[in-house]
């Protein structure tokens, strides 16, 4: 039994979408995508309605069958949720078709002009569905415990590629005209679409990635480990269950690292930093191939079960490839991050249970760091408490059991009771499960993590802080990681001229590593070392992943001067963000009506 979703209008358990028919048109001039969603439905109790969610979308006809015309009545939109579309059926009802057109400010259409990709001479567009916004572009069900099949065909101007989670072509169509097929069941979230100037190299026998030609090369080069990931996945976890897997390199104002739309994540260019020192991203949405495209969260409630299960599962995939120091490295400081983000909401915040609440919220909002980190500090300490054979054991049973299903928070501890625990008291108190899903904060059982090579970084920052000079620090064979656990452990120490010194000896400032240059950006913004503020007004008019634009504004507002600077460089660069993150930064800078 599927818990209500509290984000969707759908009603399942009276009639059911199973599959999804596409015939749209994608028009860039008008930035509206327009044509038909015909949708195969089981009514299984014989209902006279079925019950769609729907976002701004302008519906102008509903026919059922073979051509019959229906009546569908739009209620009145509730704030995130959009509207309850009400399609009136009849029992033996096996298809509806909905011609529509979607709306300009499509929060999941992302429509950016030349200027804003890498080539600057063609349109672009792309879809992020997650949480809720396949209701945006799509009348459906748009509920994460509902999954179906899907074809489309899609029309796009003739000089752009179209992509979709779904079988792709992988050179142009000259009439411009792309037919997908997704045989697999998948949720609403997944959906996905992307029309660009795009090219495709191949990395192996079942993946390979797209990108804009100018980026086609630097990113082949970046992911050539592709293949490497996926086998060692699936020693550890099974057989991936997809077919091919591709990645997608978008333009940088894609507002996440990824997205995992299944057979092609979608990626954010701020990864390809030319040493290959940022792939785990790649580890992570693959990863998603297990948990949460194929063992998928039941409602966004239950997040930390897509999140908490991929973050373990990626560092495992990087500690197969590159090593376990390497991989202590990452975990380290994902520690560090999260006990950060505890910090800041307060470690009695029922937002640091990895069961949330978000009733009456947008969950693109509730969620944080702690479905991921906290879901994987939880898992790791599972595995600490039984071993590793007997934990691998269990979770290649999990994903083999709820493959093609959703999985709610209460019935993974009944499975993790009845397949792990077995009664045995002393083991469920040792990993007391209530105590991280139900409780906030950190508990005490959450594994301690070293590192021996970070250490190597953070004693080098001590040595700093006391004095030594910058150009004597010894930092041969640091890695991004070393960087950046260097730079978090400077904290607020660091004056004008320690500011100067650094970028001096270590150049900080020209930094071609997103990672790092969102570090250095916020000793920039505290110590007010006005030389980098240049290079970081350019890196907010061009970058758009959330998870850099939050830390920056954020120093930025903490001052009144910083605020107002702050509000300077947004104004000319929030055009070209995504709706997910214009959402975030309006709420940092004071600007949310
Ligand atoms: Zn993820």
């Amino acid at each position: 039994m599927t818990p209500k979703d509290i984000h969707s209008f759908a009603r399942p358990e009276e009639a059911v979408v199973e599959h999804l028919s596409l015939n749209l048109n994608v028009d860039f001039n008008a930035k509206i995508i327009s044509g038909t969603a015909t949708l195969s439905i089981k009514n299984k109790t014989g209902a006279n309605q079925i019950h769609l969610d729907s976002k701004g979308l302008n519906i102008s006809s509903v026919v059922l069958d073979s051509g019959e015309p229906t009546s569908y009545s739009m209620a009145d939109a509730v704030e995130y949720l959009g509207s309850d579309l009400t399609v009136a059926i009849k029992p033996e009802t096996k298809k509806i078709v909905i011609t529509y057109s979607t709306s300009p400010d499509a929060g999941a259409l992302q429509w950016l002009d030349p200027a804003q990709t890498n080539g600057g001479t063609q349109p672009f567009l792309f879809t992020q569905s997650q949480a809720i916004l396949a209701r945006t572009w799509i009348p459906l069900q748009d509920s994460p415990g509902i999954k179906f099949t899907y074809d489309a065909t899609i029309k796009v101007p003739s000089n752009l590629m179209a992509l979709m989670s779904a079988e792709n072509d992988t050179t142009l169509h000259p009439d411009g005209i792309y037919r997908f097929n997704m045989p697999q069941a998948i949720p609403s979230y997944l959906m996905a679409l992307a029309v660009g100037d795009l090219q495709f190299r191949s990395l192996g026998p079942n993946c390979g990635v797209f990108a804009e030609p100018a980026m086609i090369e630097k990113s082949a080069w970046e992911f050539a480990d592709l293949h490497d990931m996926i086998t060692s996945a699936e020693s550890l976890y099974g057989p991936y269950a997809w077919g091919r897997y591709d990645v997608l390199v978008l333009p940088p104002s894609f507002p996440f690292g990824g997205m995992e739309n299944p057979r092609i994540t979608f990626a954010t260019p701020t990864i390809i930093a030319g040493d290959r020192s940022l792939v785990a991203l790649i580890a992570h949405e693959l990863a998603h191939s297990w948990s949460g495209n194929l063992v998928t969260n039941a409602t966004w409630n239950d997040f930390w079960l897509n999140e908490g299960f991929t973050v373990y599962f990626e560092t495992r995939i990087m500690e197969k490839i590159y090593g376990k120091d390497y991989a202590d490295m990452l975990t380290l400081l994902s520690l560090g991050e999260l006990r950060e983000t505890i910090k800041a909401m307060g470690d009695t915040s029922k937002d640091t249970h990895l069961y949330l609440d978000l009733a009456g919220r947008d969950p693109d909002d509730g969620v944080s760091d702690i479905a991921y980190e906290k879901g994987r500090f939880f898992l790791t300490s599972i595995e600490y408490a039984i071993g590793r054979e007997r934990w691998d054991a269990f979770l290649n049973s999990y994903f083999k059991k709820h493959a093609w299903g959703a999985i709610d928070t209460k019935t993974f501890l009944v499975y993790l009771e009845s397949e792990l625990i077995k009664g045995d008291e002393k083991l469920r108190k040792q990993i007391n499960a209530e105590g991280w899903i139900y409780a906030p904060g950190l508990p005490a059982n959450c594994p301690e993590i070293k590192s021996t090579e970070l250490e190597k970084a953070g004693n080098a920052a001590t040595a700093y802080k006391s004095g030594i000079p910058a150009k004597t620090i010894d930092t041969k064979g640091w890695t991004t990681h070393h960087w950046m656990y260097f730079l978090r452990n400077l904290n607020d120490s660091l004056d004008l001229k320690k500011m100067k010194e650094l970028d001096a000896a270590f150049g900080f400032t020209n930094s071609g590593n997103s990672e790092i240059l969102c570090e250095w950006y916020q000793h920039a913004i505290a110590s007010g070392y006005e030389i980098a503020f240049p290079n970081m007004e350019k890196f907010l008019m061009t970058v758009g992943r959330r998870k850099f634009l939050k830390p920056i504004y954020s120093e930025l507002a903490k001052t009144q001067k910083g605020l107002e600077m702050g509000r300077q460089i947004y104004q000319k660069a929030r055009p070209g963000y995504h709706a997910v993150s214009i959402q975030t930064i309006d709420g940092i800078l004071g600007l949310k009506k």
